[in-house]
């Protein structure tokens, strides 16, 4: 194809790019390398899993990604910033580009739903108004405006976790990172679950990286995966090509499924 000189677009960056990701836990003088040299790239509104057994380093990895772990090394770049070069304060404003759910969405219970999706907003001085009007929006597209002011023992676990994906994205993050947000919910509700997350990639062009034990959730949502295991990518590529390689890994079904 021609192209004219100096007109090139240059290729697309990832949105998620992480580089040679290095953690070592160290106690009484001795080193436990969780995470050893993990790099990992995801673009532009790609859903990628990371899948891996028990203790194979996977909630090191999400709490480095968004650096709640300092890494001791490598380089964690969202939309090409190095989160691990910041300092403190603007590591606080970067850190708003990734919104994070956990297995137990992690609710505050003495507040209703409504005052938990706005406690980021509170948190970066967002005004009371268009705080009300963005929370709105939020339960909206979860699905839950109908239980707005009710409390989180009130819900399903599915609710809850709809509680946690609106709270995660008050801020409009690039990123949603998910921890394990599946595991403990049944099957049905975790086929909607990964529904609302597909839409929200598909609706506001979110990059999603999934972090799981699940072979189901893998295959349904995932664009792409990689398989972690002692704290190293021992295997990573399309989804499809992956899980039906009977040479592969994942294609034999070695990842265990227990939590
Ligand atoms: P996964 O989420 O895949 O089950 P984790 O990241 O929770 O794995 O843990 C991986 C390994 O790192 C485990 O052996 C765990 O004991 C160890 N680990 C995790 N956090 C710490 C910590 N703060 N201090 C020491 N070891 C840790
Ligand atoms: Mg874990």
């Amino acid at each position: 194809m021609a192209r004219s000189a100096g007109r090139a677009e240059p290729p697309e960056a990832p949105v998620i790019d992480v580089r040679q990701l290095t953690k070592t836990f160290r106690r009484d003088g001795v080193g436990t390398t969780v995470l050893d040299a993990v790099s990992l790239r995801l673009d532009a509104g790609r859903i990628g899993g990371v899948i891996g057994p028990s203790g194979a380093g996977k909630s090191t990895l999400a709490r480095c990604i968004n650096l709640l772990e300092r890494p001791t090394g490598g380089q964690v770049l969202v939309d090409g910033t190095d989160l691990v070069a910041l300092d403190d304060r603007a590591l606080q404003a970067a850190r708003r580009r990734i919104g994070t759910i956990f297995q137990s969405a992690s609710l505050l219970s003495s507040r209703t739903v409504t005052e938990n999706v706005a406690l980021p907003l509170e948190l970066a001085g967002v005004p009371r108004a268009d705080r009300r009007r963005r929370v709105a929006e939020l339960l909206d597209r979860v699905g839950l405006l109908a239980h707005a002011h009710a409390h989180p023992a009130q819900l399903s676990g599915g609710q809850r976790q709809r509680v946690g994906i609106a709270r995660a994205l008050a801020l409009r993050p690039a990123v949603l990172l998910s921890d394990e947000a599946t595991s403990g919910l049944d099957p049905e509700t975790t086929a909607s679950i990964l529904a609302l997350l597909r839409e929200l990639r598909d609706d506001l062009g979110l990059t999603i990286l999934l972090i799981t034990h699940e072979m189901d959730v893998v295959r349904d949502v995932c664009d792409e995966v990689a398989l972690l295991r002692d704290g190293r990518i021992v295997e990573q590529g399309p989804i499809t090509s992956l899980v039906t390689d009977p040479d592969s890994a994942l294609g034999r079904g070695l990842v265990p499924q227990r939590p």
